[in-house]
């Protein structure tokens, strides 16, 4: 490794690749480090498998593998494996070399740089920059290296039967997505179950981060908290809730009977199909209109709608 390189913050392999002999001595051992998605199954259904096997003297002395997280990728499982190898090769005695095998390049090349923006190839930058007995080498996937159709098998057998790893980082936009999603089932359980703003809840059961578009003049006729008689006495700020023209002054009566609002007006529903009638006009811009145009007029005239 050269330590040169290292300082200016990257390592090279390049000297680790071409030298390849691979005569075991008593005091070295090789371990392949792996990941997969197993190919039979879909990715949501077995996770990720990540492995690595060591053998020493021809014998395989050491296995680990474990099955990550459903939101994680490949290339996470690559360096989960190549972590836990590393970590592995960092506590064996201090006259082993060990070589480890990766067959994936995108794992090596993050962790020979320490300003990666992934946490796992940093702790592996810092585990080879302080123990240089360990090696990282390339080997080219599925060309009969028996280590690593041993690892490949492992990582793949992971995903069946193994419990899940915990300590690999989901990656962040899959973090964002998650938060966001339990964020929007918490709020739409406190929105389902909560006492307030029935009556919007009644025309927006599911809650959403999509803008709605509504105004001012929306928000005052879908919570029916506005100007109208029915408003008033509900909150005590008048003992009348019935409108100038003899009605009962609520957002319906000035949208579908009313004297005063007429140019307004919108056929009015049966007594059992308000809610539906309420949802049909949200999502109608010609009645989104007519209910802003009626808002408008009964704040502008407020003393034409109060019982004389
Ligand atoms: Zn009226």
């Amino acid at each position: 490794m050269n330590r040169c390189c290292a300082e200016n913050g990257s390592l090279s392999f390049s000297g680790i690749l071409a030298a390849n002999e691979d005569t075991f001595s008593d005091a070295s051992a090789t371990i392949v480090a792996d990941a997969v998605i197993p190919m039979n199954g879909s990715k949501t259904e077995h996770g990720v498998g990540a492995a690595f096997c060591v053998l020493t003297n021809d014998i395989w002395a050491y296995q680990w593998s474990a099955k990550l997280n459903d939101n994680n990728t490949v290339f996470q499982a690559e360096l989960t494996a190549l972590h836990e190898a590393v970590i592995y090769a960092s506590h064996l005695p201090n006259h082993n070399t060990s070589k480890i095998h990766v067959d994936n390049r995108a794992s090596i090349m993050a962790s020979s740089n320490s300003k990666s923006t992934n946490e796992t190839a940093r702790k592996i930058f810092k585990i080879l920059i302080s123990n240089p007995r360990i090696k990282v080498s390339w080997v080219k996937a599925h060309a009969g290296n028996i280590g690593n159709e041993r690892a490949d098998q492992l990582a793949k057998d992971a995903t069946q039967h193994r419990q899940p790893y915990s300590h690999t980082n989901l990656p962040k936009p899959r973090i964002k997505g998650l938060l966001r999603k339990r964020m929007l089932e918490e709020w739409q359980t406190l929105w389902k179950n909560g006492d307030t703003g029935r009556k919007i809840y009644n025309i927006m059961p599911s809650v959403s981060l999509r803008p709605t578009n509504w105004i001012r003049e929306d928000v005052i006729f879908f919570s029916q908290h506005g100007p109208f008689p029915a408003y008033f006495k509900r909150f005590h700020l008048s003992d009348r809730d019935y409108c100038s023209c003899g009605g009962i002054g609520t957002a319906l009566h000035y949208a579908t009977e009313c004297i005063y609002t007429v140019s307004w007006h919108m056929r009015k529903p049966a007594p059992n199909f308000k809610k539906e009638w309420l949802k049909r006009v949200t999502n109608n811009l010609v009645s989104r209109q007519k209910i802003r145009g009626i808002i408008k007029f009964i704040s502008e005239n407020r003393d034409l709608f109060r019982p004389l």
